[in-house]
């Protein structure tokens, strides 16, 4: 390796915003170790591959691009290679055996350890495999979002509050390979916060996989330590709020919240706290309570109905969205017909689909005997589409007219002339600007046509000039 030379990496991420934010940790701290950003993988001197093991395939994928970067790393010398996040975690050894190229393969526990672990990389023969199986709760630092960041945009930023899960829904890894939920100590967040406030962040995300259950291992952890006072009530709650009370913060987001941990003090919350957005995203999986009790969700569908009405009560203006499985094992006709009653009663502003497929290591990849005949699962798929674009083209019709205030994140995809935003409903809004406008502004529009997947408008007027300075990586607390 080539000391004295400046070093530059790429991180290709796959997966969940879990992952995404992973690798701005990734990112942060190779900066903080000197490192900096390669324009693209031929300048780099270091590939991060943080995978994923939700989608399908991803196994073949990852050892289908390894193979395509053994030229790459043969090229020059000094190249590295690192794979890291869940399919690290779970696959471990096999990576380094199937690819034998590969220097550094970490777990989901071990992204503070990024930089050192390619410092010892250099200096062994061969791959070095460091899994953590559990996170090191005791030394904070080591907490995901305690790590140096490099954001990819200035002006929002998701904030880490819990990692792992408790549950055990039967399609799902996350259990497995991120390990049991632990949350991040309360004060710790809104530091955070407040630190990206001052940087111009001016809307943060809470992550976690089951955010409404926030802090009640911290709170357990308190009254086992003696603290009787310590109360077992909702904490997620009381963290929005503050949060939203965070000066500079016009925009509190929060994904993924379980409906079986849902309460009504949330809501309460959502509707008192001006920055929270008018969104909830809220994975319904099933509409059938048979196929929800095989996927252990804790809930069924007249309990999640109840619980979203009382949403929309509470909170005005409440936009939803979800997630639904679609041919999950066993699912019959009329479990199927179940879920499209609850998604039409639901009334969604959009939804992600999926079609079941199999996901090494959970239970529902053992429940081969009840797969659900791929052509069925299809038809299936395609019905629920029209159920779920019937009600998001209703809901994006009801906007015609309103004046929204959107978050400029730049120029369409399509037509660089015309600007996207997001609404504080989280939907797509583009419209023409009468003059430049930097992301991270806020303007109103008012919405003038509606399609399912997004809204279009005219300006109106400029709210706030964004604060941040750009592309800085953020040292949190
Ligand atoms: S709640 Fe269920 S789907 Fe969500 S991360 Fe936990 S196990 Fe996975």
């Amino acid at each position: 390796m080539d000391s004295g030379d400046t070093r530059s990496y790429v991180v290709h991420t796959y997966g969940c915003q879990m992952n995404e934010h992973d690798s701005e940790r990734i990112a942060g701290l190779l900066e903080a170790d000197g490192y900096v950003r390669a324009e693209s993988q031929d300048d780099a001197d270091v590939v991060v591959l943080n995978t994923c093991c939700i989608r399908e395939n991803a196994d073949n994928k990852l050892y289908g691009n390894l193979g395509h970067l053994r030229p790459w790393k043969d090229a020059k010398q000094g190249r590295q290679i690192v794979v890291s996040g869940c399919l690290a975690q779970k696959d471990r050894d096999l990576v380094a055996k199937k690819a034998k190229h590969v220097d550094v393969v970490m777990g989901t526990h071990n992204v503070h350890r990024a930089a050192e672990l390619l410092h010892e990389a250099a200096n062994s023969n061969g791959p070095l495999t460091e899994i953590l199986e559990a996170a090191v709760i005791d030394d904070h630092a080591l907490f995901p979002s305690a790590l140096p960041a490099r954001r990819e945009t200035s002006y929002n930023a998701w904030v880490t509050i819990q990692i792992g899960c408790d549950n055990n829904c039967a399609f799902c890894i996350v259990p497995a390979v991120r390990g049991v939920e632990i949350s991040r100590p309360y004060a710790e967040i809104l530091n955070e916060v407040e630190q990206l406030a001052s940087e111009g962040v001016t809307e943060v995300t809470l992550l976690g996989q089951n955010v409404n259950s926030y802090g009640r291992d911290l709170q357990l952890a308190a009254r086992q330590a003696g603290d009787a006072d310590a109360k077992l009530r909702p904490l997620f709650s009381d963290l929005i709020r503050d949060v939203g009370a965070v000066e500079g913060i016009r925009r509190v987001r929060y994904t993924s919240p379980h409906p079986k941990d849902m309460r009504s003090e949330t809501f309460s919350a959502m509707a008192e706290t001006e920055a929270v957005c008018e969104h909830l995203h809220y994975p319904l999986q099933s509409g059938s309570d048979r196929v929800l009790a095989l996927m252990h969700r804790g809930y069924t569908a007249k309990r999640y109905l109840e619980k979203l009405a009382q949403a929309r009560m509470v909170v005005p203006d409440l936009a939803v969205s979800t997630d639904i499985i679609v041919g999950f094992p066993g699912e019959t006709d009329d479990d199927f017909e179940r879920t499209l009653e609850v998604a039409a009663a639901a009334e969604y502003d959009y939804a992600y689909m999926f079609i079941f497929s199999p996901r090494p290591g959970t239970e529902a990849a053992e429940m081969q005997a009840d797969f659900v005949d791929p052509a069925v699962a299809s038809e299936r798929f395609q019905r629920l589409r029209i159920v779920i674009e019937r009600s998001a083209l209703l809901k994006h019709e009801a906007r015609v007219g309103h004046i929204e205030e959107v978050l400029i994140e730049g120029p369409s995809k399509k037509n660089p002339a015309v600007i996207s935003g997001r609404t504080r409903q989280n939907k797509l809004l583009h419209f023409t600007p009468p003059y430049p406008l930097r992301r991270g502004s806020y303007a109103t529009v008012e919405v003038t046509r509606a399609a399912p997947h997004h809204l279009e408008g005219r300006f109106v007027e400029m709210l706030a000039e964004p604060t941040h300075k750009l592309r800085i990586p953020v040292n949190a607390l």
